[in-house]
Formats: structure tokens, C-alpha cells, sequence
């Protein structure tokens, strides 16, 4: 799917939501929703707030606000990689994992097409997957470096 394609997609649901719920379609909801889809990767409100505020300054409560309606709707999913929570757009119809450092905190995404394959062998009578993430939690490269110096 392209990327004009999922934001159209997005700003519909958006749209959608707003009416059932009888919540207002501000501006603000849609243009934090226009740069998150206009990204790729994680984010967190932060970043978001550098990037709306080049054109479009709302504050941080407002961020949070949509954030948190976004979530509601299925738009963003939300991680916690250790103490840090990172946003990202709700992948579609595909299959993500991460790696997270317990010590440092940092992270990365990946993909892994021997592992998706065998994982969706995995069958329930009762339940259909559209799809799945998986957490892989350990320690980074530069950290084990570091603790096998301190140990030295
Ligand atoms: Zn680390």
C-alpha cells in the first residue's frame, strides 16, 4: 500500500471514530495524524512536537491528547522498550519484531521471514491473526563490551 493511500485510509478512520464517539474533527487531531503518517519508524510526543512545530506548534498536551485518541482507534500502537515508550504507526498486515537492550534501552525493529513463516503456522480454532510482534528482550553488543571490561 502506498504511503498517500494509508494516510487517506487513516485520516477516514479518524474521521469515522470522531463522529461515532460525537467528538470534534479538530485541525490539530488531523495534522498530528498527517505527520505521524508522513514518517516511518518510531516516535514518541517529543518528536512529534519538533516536527509539527516547524509549521504547526500545538502543545504537548494536545499530543498526548491525540495520542491517546489514536491508540483508541487502532491507528498507532504503543511500546515499552524498558523505561522508554515509543509510538509507531499500526503496521499493516505485516509482522514485526524487536529487539530491546535491558540495560541501555535502546531498540530496534526487524524482520524475519523463516520466523514470520513458522509462527504463522500456528493456527486457532476460535481466532483469526491478521498479524503479530514479537519482543526479544537481552543485552546490545556494546553493553555486553562494556560489562566484560568492568569485570576485567
Ligand atoms: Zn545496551
Amino acid at each position: 500500500m502506498s504511503g498517500e493511500n494509508e494516510k487517506i485510509l487513516a485520516k477516514q478512520r479518524l474521521t469515522e471514530f470522531l463522529e461515532t464517539k460525537k467528538m470534534r474533527k479538530t485541525p490539530e487531531r488531523f495534522k498530528i495524524l498527517d505527520v505521524i503518517y508522513s514518517q516511518s519508524g518510531f516516535f514518541d510526543a517529543e518528536s512529534l512536537k519538533k516536527n509539527l512545530d516547524l509549521d504547526y506548534p500545538v502543545s504537548l498536551a494536545t499530543i498526548y491528547n491525540a495520542l491517546e485518541l489514536f491508540l483508541q482507534c487502532n491507528l498507532i500502537i504503543r511500546h515499552t522498550f524498558g523505561l522508554r515508550v515509543k509510538y509507531e504507526k499500526t503496521p499493516v498486515g505485516s509482522s514485526h519484531y524487536y529487539q530491546i537492550c535491558m540495560q541501555c534501552g535502546n531498540y530496534k525493529s526487524f524482520t524475519d521471514l523463516k520466523l514470520k513463516k513458522s509462527i504463522s503456522l500456528r493456527t486457532f480454532s476460535a481466532f483469526n491473526i491478521t498479524n503479530h510482534s514479537l519482543y526479544f528482550y537481552g543485552i546490545c553488543k556494546k553493553c555486553g563490551q562494556k560489562n566484560k571490561k568492568q569485570n576485567r
